[in-house]
């Protein structure tokens, strides 16, 4: 065929250019966390377990800080990628890449609850691919968030929280330019095509929690930007709903 236009905005998936790929929640799949799910995004797949934990960190004490604390931890799962990728602690040092991602989860997860009401406690966010097809860091955001309201709601169903903490729901999603055309949800092959590479974390009242995005090789323009800006809002609209309808 030489319709080239055609060619280049054909998705590996078939999906239109503003299409997510299909989101799934599984709830409880690890009984005993505080609350946990398992977010299928395609074939991208993250297990999101919160662990509450009656007590706070040490610092905390010290600096007689009131409230509560909240932290989050992100790793792949040796066989989520299709070349075995090794354990961290088998190298003895966490990947860089790790690092970033899980400080990413950490804030978006902070701004999401009032630490204070929280009370003296500290919630741990586990995030673990199972499998990696692109956009693990904005699966791993939008699952934990269910993960963490299951827990809230544990809480308060037990009488350890009087006023419910959470504040506006919070997701995440990638964006980009691939051959020129700013595409919804890029699954691996197209972030892997991508000049331009952008994930978005925003509440459920449109305000920004983190922008993250970068030019492969490549530049973007202003235009550009308010193009994948668009996009990427109507999916976290899509994505918000679907967490809703997950915790319904
Ligand atoms: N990836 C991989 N091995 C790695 C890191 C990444 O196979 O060690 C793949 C995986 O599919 C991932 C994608 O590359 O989803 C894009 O990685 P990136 O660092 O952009 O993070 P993500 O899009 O997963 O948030």
């Amino acid at each position: 065929m030489t319709d080239l236009a055609a060619t280049a905005t054909t998705r590996a998936d078939g999906r239109q250019p503003n299409q997510l790929r299909p989101v799934r929640f599984q709830n409880h799949i690890a009984p005993y966390a505080t609350g946990s799910t398992l977010i299928e995004w395609g074939s991208t797949r993250v297990i999101c377990g919160v662990t509450v934990e009656e007590t706070v960190p040490r610092w905390m004490k010290e600096q007689n800080v009131s409230g509560g604390w909240i932290t989050a931890e992100y790793s792949m799962l040796p066989y989520s990628t299709l070349q075995r990728k090794q354990r961290d602690i088998t190298k003895g040092k966490i990947d860089g890449r790790s690092q970033e991602i899980q400080r990413l989860i950490g804030r978006a997860l902070r701004a999401a609850i009032n630490l204070e009401l929280l009370g003296p406690r500290t919630i741990w966010a586990d995030c673990d691919v199972l499998q990696a097809d692109g956009g693990t860091r904005t699966a791993a955001i939008t699952g934990v968030y269910v993960a963490l309201s299951l827990a809230i709601r544990k809480l308060l169903a037990e009488g350890k929280l009087a006023k419910d903490p959470l504040l506006h729901p919070v997701a995440a999603v990638s964006v980009g330019i691939v051959h020129q055309q700013p595409l919804l949800d890029l699954c691996y092959t197209e972030d892997v095509a991508a000049a331009v590479d952008l994930n978005l974390v925003v509440n459920a009242v449109g305000e920004f929690i983190e922008l993250q995005g970068t030019g492969e090789e490549s530049t973007f323009s202003e235009a550009q930007l308010t193009a994948m800006l668009a996009l990427g809002k109507a999916g976290i609209r899509e994505l918000l709903a679907a967490q809703q309808a997950a915790l319904a």
